[in-house]
């Protein structure tokens, strides 16, 4: 059996942290090691932060008293011991890979220079130091272009939009949040981000950035098109960090490869949250780095050693609150029938309410929530349970209606 006698853990983020604490409350010393300046955070959080609903402080977590700050720059498999940017070594029985994402910053020339800063006013969107950036620039009438209108695309538009920025927003694809929405809750949360003031482009590829003197001026289309920008957020996505774990000889494909117990190629490595890849997945949520670092916290402290993580159902919930505005939505599953399948669908366009379930083979296999989520429990728990659903002949409709107990 792995010694768990040194567990150090690198990466102070949602699942690092979950982990130490964990760590700690069982009785497991633990090494917590970061690299970012400031207390660990609710990443989930920052859009708000940039909206100014909430301050930094308001979205830090509950961390583990002891934290070393620092980048660790490589692993030593040999004799088991990580090396620190500072040229400290830090040895290890267990180490634990929470490294999380990187943002990908897609392939426009201007975004590039010799010393891979990118230009000022160009930002991406995934720590607290962008959020912090991104705050400092933003100003009543500021013109913002936002490329990419998935999840982080749309969080970060509508909080420019909430502190008065001229807001575009560019999606390659045909609709906003295509991975998580179908088209008519897509085209909702169009309408909630157009009554923000925000615009938005689909079907539009960005071709590239100009700068003038090193910073922004616009945004150039692939159709030559060019939207003036003092403020570019890149929102293109993220790719799990595995530079070091490949650096190391790991098992990396997509993401670095585990198994039921959180294990990498090497016995004495194991590794959580975005970084991974499990059973082909990876996920790029909080829920899912959340289970894992339970299920390796109970693992390492051997505290239940038959834990085994095998998968998560993955909930997005989107809140977004506009000074009057309220404007909430959940999606999980396949949101999208396939031929066969039962749809249940309750729209109401003046409340900008849409409520959708997919049901196949008496199970439930995904849904969509929009403006009125009192069902969202009830739900969640029939499709993460995988039962079938009653056969007591209630209507499917009752499972839109039947807020009980969520
Ligand atoms: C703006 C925004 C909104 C989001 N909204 C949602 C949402 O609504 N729902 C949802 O499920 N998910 C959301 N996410 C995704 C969610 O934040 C991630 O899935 C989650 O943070 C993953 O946790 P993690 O610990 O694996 O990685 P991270 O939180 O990224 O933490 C990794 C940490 O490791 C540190 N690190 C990496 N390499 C090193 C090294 N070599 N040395 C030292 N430290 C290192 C990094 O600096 C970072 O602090 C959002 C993300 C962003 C950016």
């Amino acid at each position: 059996m792995t010694s768990n006698t040194r567990v150090v853990v690198i990466g102070a983020g949602l699942a690092g942290v979950r982990l130490a604490r964990r760590l700690g409350e069982l009785g497991t010393p633990v090494t917590l090691i970061g690299e970012e300046e400031h207390r660990p955070y609710n990443r989930v959080l920052l859009a708000e932060v940039l909206a100014g609903r909430y301050s930094p402080d308001v979205i830090a977590l509950p961390a583990p008293a002891e934290l070393t700050r620092g980048r660790v720059t490589g692993i030593d498999r040999e004799v088991r011991a990580v090396h620190l940017a500072d040229g400290s070594k830090i040895a290890y029985d267990t180490l634990v890979l929470a490294t999380g994402s990187n943002p990908v910053l897609p392939p426009l020339r201007g975004l590039f220079s010799p010393d891979h800063v990118l230009p000022e006013g160009v930002h991406a969107f995934r720590t607290m130091d962008d959020c912090l950036g991104l705050s400092k620039a933003v100003r009543p009438g500021v013109r913002a272009v936002v490329i990419g209108g998935g999840l982080l695309g749309v969080s970060a538009a509508r909080a420019l939009a909430q502190r008065g920025a001229q807001v575009v927003l560019a999606q390659q694809g045909e609709r906003l949040m295509e991975r998580q929405l179908d088209p008519s809750a897509s085209k909702l949360v169009k309408r909630h981000l157009k009554d923000l003031g925000v615009e938005i482009h689909t079907e539009c590829r960005v071709r590239d950035v100009r700068c003038v003197g090193g910073a922004v001026r616009s945004v150039e289309m692939s159709d030559g098109y060019a939207l003036d920008a003092d403020l570019v957020v890149l929102a293109c996505g993220v790719h799990p960090r595995v530079g070091l774990a490949q650096i190391a000889g790991l098992d990396v494909r997509k993401g670095i490869v585990v198994d039921d117990e959180l294990r990498t190629s090497d016995p004495h490595i194991r590794a959580i949250g975005d970084c991974v890849q499990h059973d082909g997945t990876v996920y790029g949520l909080a829920t899912p780095a959340l289970e894992q670092a339970e299920v390796l916290a109970e693992l390492l402290s051997q505290s239940r050693t038959n834990a085994r993580y095998t998968g998560t159902r993955a909930l997005t919930r989107l809140t977004l609150v506009g000074h009057d505005s309220p404007f909430d939505l959940a999606a999980f599953g396949e949101t999208e029938a396939r031929p066969g399948d039962d749809v249940v669908q309750l729209a109401d366009a003046t409340r900008g309410t849409y409520r959708k379930v997919v049901v196949r083979d008496d199970r439930l296999v995904g849904g969509v929530l929009v403006g009125e989520l009192g069902t969202v429990g009830a739900l969640a728990r029939a499709w993460e349970g995988a039962e079938p659903l009653p056969a007591d002949g209630a209507p499917l409709l009752h499972l839109l209606t039947n807020d009980g107990g969520s």
